[in-house]
C-alpha cells in the first residue's frame, strides 16, 4: 500500500512503545517497574464519575455543538479568566477529545509550508511531529539544565524570522518539569510585542505545581488575543481516558478550529462535557490531595537520584516528571533505556525521545507509588554502579 506522502513526516510518542516493549516482556513473565507513563495514577473525584453517570441516565447520548456545550464553555472561561487573571467568553473555548487535538488543530490552522513554528526541545514529541506534519519548518529552542530548563528568551528573539508564524511554550514542562516564571513571560511579551507570530501555550499542567501560583503568557499586556491557551483535564482530575480538554484562542481562531472538529471528531462525547462541568466547579479537594502526593514522591526521587553517583537531578517545580543528568555514566539515553528496560526491568524514557536536546538526560515520571519508584531507583543505581566498573 502506498501511503500519502505525509505520512512520512509523522512522529510518534515513544512513550507508548516503550510500553509496548516493557508489556512484551512482562507476557513473558518478566516483572517490570512502570516509570514512563505519562499519567496520574489515581482515579477522577468521585462526583466527576457520578456526574457521568447521572448524565448516561440523563439523556446526555447525542451530538452536541462542535466547540462544546454552552454551560462546559461558560465553566471554562470562567475558570481561565480566574486563574489567568485575563477576562475570557465561552466563544473563545473550544472543547475537545483530550488537550492534544488543539496542538493539532492550532497547527493545521496556522502553519503551512514556507512557514517557521518554534518549538522547546526537549519537549513533548508531539509538536515536532505535527509541526513537520502540515509541511512547516520545526525550530528548536533548547532547554539548557544550566537555565534550569526554562527558555533563554534573548536566544528565543534571535530565532524570530520574518517567516515566524508560531512559538510553542509549555509550563510546568514535560518532561523537564520547569516552570517559566513571571518575569521570562514578560519579557517574551516584550520581545513579540512588534512581531506578528501567535504563541500556543501548553499548560495542561497548569495545576500541577509545587510553589507559587500559575503564571500564563495569556495575562501579559497585548498577549491575550495572540495566545491560544490550552489546557484540559486529562493531568489535574486524572481523567487521561476521559479525553476531555479544551483551548482558549481569539473569536475567529475558534471558529476556525471548531471547523476542524466538525471535518473530524463531530464533537467531544456529551456526557463527558457535563462530567467536566462538575469536574471545574466540584469539591479541588482531590486535586489538592493529589499534588502534595506528588510534591513527597518529588522529594524522594530527587534525594535518592542524587545519592547515585554519575546522576544528578534538579528539583522540577510542576508536573510529575523528573529529568535526571545520566551522561556522566557514559551511555547514551537511549542505551541507559534499553539496558535499564532489558537487563533491570525498569521503563523509563530516553531524553531524546523529546529531541536532540534531551541527549544525556531521562525521563523518569513519578506517577507511580513510591514502593515502585525506590525500587526502580535501586535497580537504576545498580545499573550506574555496573556501568561504572
Ligand atoms: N501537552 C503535554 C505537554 C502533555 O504532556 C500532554 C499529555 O501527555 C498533552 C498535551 C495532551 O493531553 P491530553 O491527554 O489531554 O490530550
Amino acid at each position: 500500500m502506498d501511503f500519502a506522502h505525509r505520512m512520512s513526516r509523522l512522529g510518534t510518542e515513544t512513550a507508548f512503545e516503550v510500553l509496548a516493549a516493557a508489556r512484551a516482556l512482562e507476557s513473558q513473565g518478566r516483572e517490570i517497574i512502570h516509570l514512563e507513563i505519562g499519567e496520574p495514577d489515581f482515579n477522577p473525584p468521585d462526583s466527576v464519575v457520578e456526574a457521568a453517570v447521572q448524565a448516561l441516565h440523563g439523556g446526555w447520548h447525542h451530538y452536541t455543538p462542535a466547540n462544546g456545550i454552552q454551560p462546559l464553555r461558560e465553566a471554562v472561561a470562567e475558570e481561565v479568566s480566574r486563574t489567568r487573571g485575563i477576562p475570557v467568553d465561552p466563544e473563545e473555548v473550544v472543547i475537545t477529545p483530550g488537550a492534544k487535538p488543539i496542538i493539532f488543530f492550532s497547527l493545521l490552522a496556522l502553519a503551512e509550508e514556507g512557514w517557521e513554528v518554534i518549538y522547546p526541545d526537549p519537549g513533548f514529541h508531539i509538536y515536532e511531529s505535527m509541526i513537520r506534519f502540515t509541511g512547516a519548518i520545526p525550530v528548536p529552542l533548547p532547554l539548557r539544565e544550566a537555565q534550569d530548563f526554562r527558555i533563554d528568551v534573548e536566544e528565543l528573539a534571535s530565532l524570530v524570522t520574518d517567516r515566524t508564524r508560531l512559538i510553542i511554550i509549555n509550563s510546568p514542562s514535560n518532561p523537564t518539569g520547569s516552570v517559566l516564571t513571571g518575569e521570562d513571560l514578560r519579557r517574551l511579551a516584550e520581545i513579540l510585542a512588534d512581531r506578528p507570530v501567535m504563541v500556543l501555550s501548553d499548560e495542561i499542567y497548569s495545576r500541577i505545581l509545587y510553589e507559587g501560583t500559575h503564571a500564563s503568557i495569556a495575562s501579559q499586556a497585548g498577549m491575550k488575543d495572540r495566545t491560544i491557551i490550552l489546557d484540559g483535564f486529562s493531568k489535574t482530575y486524572a481523567m487521561t481516558g476521559w479525553r476531555l480538554g479544551y483551548g482558549v484562542m481569539p473569536r475567529n481562531l475558534a471558529a476556525a478550529v471548531s471547523k476542524l472538529m466538525i471535518n473530524s471528531n463531530s464533537c467531544t462525547a456529551a456526557f463527558t462535557q457535563v462530567a467536566g462541568i462538575a469536574a471545574l466547579r466540584g469539591d479541588q479537594e482531590p486535586v489538592r490531595r493529589m499534588v502534595e502526593t506528588f510534591r513527597r514522591r518529588r522529594d524522594r526521587v530527587v534525594e535518592l537520584l542524587n545519592q547515585v553517583e554519575g546522576i544528578s537531578c534538579r528539583t522540577p517545580r510542576g508536573a510529575f516528571y523528573a529529568f535526571p543528568r545520566i551522561r556522566d555514566l557514559g551511555l547514551t539515553s537511549q542505551e541507559l533505556q534499553r539496558k535499564l528496560l532489558h537487563e533491570y526491568g525498569v521503563a523509563l524514557l530516553s531524553g531524546t525521545a523529546f529531541g536532540r536536546w534531551g541527549e544525556g538526560y531521562v525521563r523518569l515520571s513519578y506517577a507511580a507509588s513510591m514502593q515502585s519508584l525506590e525500587a526502580g531507583i535501586e535497580r537504576l543505581a545498580s545499573l550506574a554502579a555496573a556501568v561504572r566498573c
